[in-house]
């Protein structure tokens, strides 16, 4: 029997022969980084977070290894990102870094203000006043969105797998789980939902 590789990311069968000592292979359908099991003649790696659960993928900016409840799906520009919790974190530190200098812009706008109303010049241009103190507000504004709105942080690929990732996977690399009777990928040994053995797949 040929055990097929199954991408844990979108249930697509990696159809390439891994030649021994294949740690981690690309799905060709997802592009997803996959870990070869040990099973196929792959290395046992642990999710970094969770030693005691077996890694599926990689973190597409650490290269470390995650179960899927640690990876976080991201949808960009051309397709899609698995990252870690920290690697997820660090894409958004640059709102962050934007946030904070707008809100030191928006003190320095706040500051001028005594100056200008103290200008004899200024108090005929009361105008101009009420414009920059508006422009500070509105400073303010953005920066409080950006430090105190946390951005709702993307599913794991756990929680897209149980709201059923594997509906975009073509039938015919589907199976259904022998105990919860949910569609898994083809070649899985084990239920990712309801974490079932599953009798072993006939070519
Ligand atoms: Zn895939
Ligand atoms: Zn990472
Ligand atoms: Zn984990
Ligand atoms: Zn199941």
């Amino acid at each position: 029997m040929i055990e097929a590789l199954t991408c844990p990311f979108c249930g697509a069968p990696y159809r390439e022969t891994i030649p021994a000592g294949t740690v981690q292979v690309k799905c060709q359908y997802c592009g997803a980084i996959i870990l070869v099991p040990p099973s196929l003649g792959g290395v046992v790696r642990q999710c970094l977070n969770h030693p005691e659960t077996l890694a599926v993928g990689l973190c597409n900016d650490c290269s470390q290894s995650f179960c899927t409840r640690c990876l976080y799906v991201l949808n960009v520009q051309g397709g899609r990102l698995y990252v870690c919790a920290k690697c997820y974190e660090n894409r958004t530190a640059k709102g962050k870094i934007a946030a904070v200098l707008s809100f030191v812009l928006a003190l320095i706008f706040l500051a001028a203000i005594p100056f200008l109303m103290a200008s004899p010049a200024a108090s005929s241009d009361i105008g101009g006043v009420f414009r920059i103190l508006f422009y500070a507000i509105l400073l303010l504004a953005i920066s409080a969105v950006g430090l105190f709105i946390k951005p709702k942080s993307p599913p794991s690929l756990y929680d897209m797998m149980s709201k059923g990732a594997y509906m975009h996977t073509p039938k015919s690399f589907l199976k259904k789980c022998v105990k919860c009777e949910r569609e898994i990928p083809i070649a899985s040994e084990k239920c990712p939902y309801c974490q079932a053995r599953q009798p072993e797949y006939e070519a």
